[in-house]
C-alpha cells in the first residue's frame, strides 16, 4: 500500500504562528500530521525552517518548508514506492533527499510532517492504533506502560511575562494508582493554584503562559514553589505530590561572562547580581532541601558542560537534558560521556524524523537513562506524542498544564489509550525514570 499522495499547507499553532501541516494518502485513507515550535529553542536543534520574509508572519511563515514537501518530498516519495510501514526506511530517504546533518535543506519542520503522518498511514495499514506501530517500531516490550504526566502549572521564562526567570514548574502526581487518577490530582491542583494565585495576586495572576500554567508576577522560584505547595495543600494531596521544574537555563546565561542572569527579562538588569554555575547549583540545591523536587531539567546553559557535570555528581534526582542533548543521538553520546545528565527530554521536532527519535530514547535507555517525552510551547491539536510515550514504554511525558486544548489533547488522548488498553497497561508511577525495565 504506498503512499499515493502527499499535500502540505501552512496552519497555525497555538501561539498564532504559522506551522506545517501534511497529509499523507494510502489505500487506507488520509494520514495527517502537524509539527510543533519552540519558544526557548536550543541553538543545536535541528533546522525550522522559516520564510524570514518580514512582510508576513513577521518572517515567521513556512511557505518554504510546505513547498519542500509538495514539489521535492512528496513526488519523490510516490515515485519511491516505499512501504509507509517500513518507518526507517522512510526516513532514510528523508534524511538522504535532505543530504545535510542538520535538515537546513528541506527543513526538519517539513521532514517531520512527513515522518510523522506516514508514522500513522503505517499503522493503518497494519491495522492497529499508533502506540502498537510505535512500540513494534521501538521492539518494547509489555504490559504498556503509562506515563506519569509532568503538568507545567505555573509558566515563567521565556513562556510568560512577569519577572520569572524558571520556565516551568511542574507537578508530578507519581503516586497516584494510574493515569487517569493522575490527570484528576493535576487538574484539582490546578484549579485550587489558580483560586490563590488570584487571591494573592490580583485577577490579572490567573492570566495563563503559553503552556496554561498560571503566571503570576512573582520574582523568585521559591515564591512559585510556595504557591504551588499551598494549591497542593489545599487540593488534599499533600505529601503525595511531587515537583518538577524546567529552568531552561540557557535562555538566561550570559556566555561572555560566563554567569547566569535571574533578572533576565528586564533590559536594566543589575550585572552585579547576575551568578556562577556553582552559586545557581546551590540554590538548586536549597530548594531541593525544602521542596519534595524529583527531577530538574535544563539547569545549566547548553553548552556548559563543565556545570552540568558538576552539578551531576552531587544530585540524585533526575537531572533532565533538553537544550543541552536536543534529542541529537551526538550530543545525547557526550552527556553520556561526560556525565552530565542522566534523563533525555524528547521532542520530535528537534531531530526531525521518528526513527531518529527512536534511537535517541533507546540510546537513552541504555544508559539507563530516563526519557521524558515532550510537546513544545508552542502547540497543535495533534496528538502524536501521546502515543509515542505509550509506544516507547517511556514513562513520562510533558504537555503543559491540564488547561487548554492544545495541551489537553495528549492528557486526553492517553486517558483514551488507558481506557483501551486495560488491564494491558500499568501506570508508571514512582518508577517512572525506569519504565523501559518495569
Ligand atoms: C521546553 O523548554 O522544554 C519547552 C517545552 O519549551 P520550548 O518548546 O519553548 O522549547
Ligand atoms: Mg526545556
Amino acid at each position: 500500500m504506498p503512499v499515493v499522495k502527499v499535500h502540505a499547507r501552512q496552519i497555525y499553532d497555538s501561539r498564532g504562528n504559522p506551522t506545517v501541516e501534511v497529509d499523507v494518502v494510502t489505500e487506507t485513507g488520509l494520514h495527517r500530521a502537524i509539527v510543533p515550535s519552540g519558544a526557548s529553542t536550543g541553538q543545536h536543534e535541528a533546522c525550522e525552517l522559516r520564510d524570514g520574509d518580514k512582510s508576513k508572519w513577521g518572517g515567521k511563515g513556512v511557505l518554504k518548508a510546505v513547498g519542500n514537501v509538495n514539489d521535492t518530498i512528496g513526488p519523490k516519495l510516490i515515485e519511491s514506492k516505499i512501504d509507509p510501514a517500513d518507518q526507517s526506511a522512510v526516513d532514510k530517504f528523508l534524511i538522504d533527499l535532505d543530504g545535510t546533518d542538520n535538515k537546513t535543506n528541506l527543513g526538519a519542520n517539513a521532514i517531520l510532517g512527513v515522518s510523522l503522518a506516514v508514522a500513522k498511514a503505517g499503522a493503518a495499514q497494519k491495522g492497529v492504533p499508533l502506540y502498537v506501530h510505535v512500540s513494534d517500531l521501538a521492539g518494547t516490550k509489555k504490559p504498556y506502560v503509562l506515563p506519569v504526566p509532568f503538568m507545567n502549572v505555573l509558566n515563567g521564562g521565556s513562556h510568560a511575562g512577569g519577572r520569572l526567570a524558571f520556565q516551568e514548574f511542574m507537578i508530578v502526581p507519581d503516586q497516584a494508582p494510574n493515569f487517569t487518577e493522575a490527570l484528576r490530582w493535576g487538574a484539582e491542583v490546578y484549579q485550587k493554584l489558580k483560586g490563590l494565585a488570584k487571591k494573592k495576586y490580583g485577577q490579572s495572576a490567573g492570566n495563563v503562559g503559553d503552556e496554561g500554567g498560571v503566571a503570576p508576577d512573582i520574582q523568585t522560584a521559591e515564591e512559585a514553589l510556595d504557591l504551588i505547595m499551598e494549591a497542593i495543600d489545599s487540593a488534599g494531596y499533600k505529601g503525595r505530590m511531587n515537583i518538577a521544574m524546567d529552568v531552561a537555563a540557557s535562555e538566561f546565561y550570559k556566555e561572555d561572562e560566563k554567569k547566569y542572569d535571574l533578572d533576565f527579562k528586564n533590559p536594566d538588569s543589575d550585572k552585579s547580581k547576575w551568578i556562577t554555575y556553582e552559586e545557581l547549583a546551590d540554590m538548586y540545591k536549597q530548594l531541593s532541601e525544602k521542596f519534595p523536587i524529583v527531577s530538574i531539567e535544563d539547569p545549566f546553559g547548553e553548552d556548559d558542560w563543565e556545570a552540568w557535570s558538576y552539578f551531576f555528581k552531587t544530585t540524585d534526582f533526575q537531572l533532565v537534558g533538553d537544550d543541552l542533548t536536543v534529542t541529537n543521538p551526538k550530543r545525547i553520546k557526550k552527556a553520556i560521556e561526560l556525565k552530565a545528565c542522566n534523563a533525555l527530554l524528547l521532542k520530535v521536532n528537534q531531530i526531525g524524523t521518528l526513527t531518529e527519535s527512536i534511537q535517541a530514547a533507546k540510546d537513552s535507555f541504555a544508559a539507563g537513562w530516563g526519557v521524558m517525552v515532550s510537546h513544545r510551547s508552542g502547540e497543535t491539536e495533534d496528538v502524536t506524542i501521546a502515543d509515542i510515550v505509550v509506544g516507547l514504554r517511556a514513562g513520562e511525558i510533558k504537555c503543559g498544564a491540564p488547561a487548554r486544548s492544545e495541551r489537553l489533547a495528549k492528557l486526553n488522548q492517553i486517558l483514551r489509550i488507558e481506557e483501551e488498553l486495560g488491564s494491558q497497561a500499568i501506570y508508571a508511577g514512582s518508577d517512572f525514570r525506569k519504565a523501559i525495565s518495569m
